[in-house]
């Protein structure tokens, strides 16, 4: 069923576990999220990424996972990741979503503050939720929440910074930067636990961990327990899917007749994948 992320993330707070955030630019990462999430009895959201806008134009994705959303037999919330962008945060809102993240972590804090009180006052008109930045989380190319010459230390959410943040914009969920970065980790990341502590402990919403696919199973558990309710991962979930592709194609030796069974092989794999993620998301072994 359709729901917002603030009805997800009430239920992630009861059972103290995170619930998984998965883009999903296509049915095959849809298929493979919400049928894992029905297996183990689990809500879950899906969210879009503008960055994929050329391959997924939002306008035909929208109504598609609104749909996807309301056939589930779990909770589902259809959430906009990582928008920077006002007018077309709005668009989304007016598409259906039921959450959205306004990104201003690259703007100065002030700015970021101006904007993200805009996403919200926009959102509340839909009756959907925001999700905020402080502190930049980066790229896993750069080796890690590395930027130009800034050292990771200094891009990590400031735990009395969110506390105003967060009090100012009353934004629902916040994403704080304390170790993870986007894309395919080169080096394991090492993720400041304490940091998150601080940060839940000044702040009383539910926090999110971006750059969450690749982290391992213990990582994960602990960052849970220091109050991590929302996981964004997506990265290693689409490589799997490639996987799938190529071990099809190899099988059959090259030769496969139709698409669908490329697609199918792919969602299969995902789906292996993302039950991973789902399981250690919500303390099921
Ligand atoms: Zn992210």
């Amino acid at each position: 069923m359709l729901t917002t992320m603030n009805e997800v993330l009430k239920i992630a707070e009861a059972r103290n576990i995170a619930v998984g955030a998965f883009d999903t630019p296509n049915l095959e990462n849809m298929f493979a999220v919400v049928k894992t999430a029905e297996k183990y009895n689990v809500p879950v959201i899906l969210m879009y990424i503008p960055l994929l806008e050329d391959v997924a134009p939002v306008e035909f994705m929208a109504p598609v996972m609104v749909a996807v959303a309301r056939n589930a037999k779990v909770p589902v919330a259809v959430h906009l990741d990582h928008c920077s962008d006002l007018e077309c945060l709005k668009r989304c809102l007016e598409l259906g979503f039921t959450s959205v993240m306004y990104d201003g972590s690259e703007l100065s804090y002030e700015e970021n503050v101006r904007n993200t009180k805009i996403a919200v006052e926009y959102a509340r008109r839909y009756g959907a939720d925001v999700e905020a930045e402080i502190g930049i989380m980066g790229g896993r190319e750069a080796g890690g929440a590395n930027v130009g010459s800034i050292k990771p230390e200094d891009m990590y959410t400031d735990p009395e910074d969110a506390k105003r943040f967060v009090e100012e914009t009353k934004i629902d969920a916040l994403a704080a930067s304390f170790g993870t970065a986007h894309g395919f980790y080169t080096v394991a990341p090492k993720l400041d636990f304490a940091r998150i502590e601080k940060i839940k402990s000044l702040v009383k919403i539910p926090l999110v961990m971006h750059g969450g696919s690749g982290v391992n199973a213990e990582d994960y558990v602990k960052a849970i327990h220091c109050g991590i309710r929302k996981i964004n991962y997506y990265s290693y979930m689409g490589k799997a899917g490639v996987d799938g592709v190529k071990s099809c194609l190899e099988k059959h030796n090259g030769e496969v007749a139709f698409y669908h069974e490329i697609a199918a092989a792919a969602t299969e794999k995902m789906q292996e994948n993302v039950e991973k993620a789902i399981r250690t998301f919500s303390m099921q072994s």
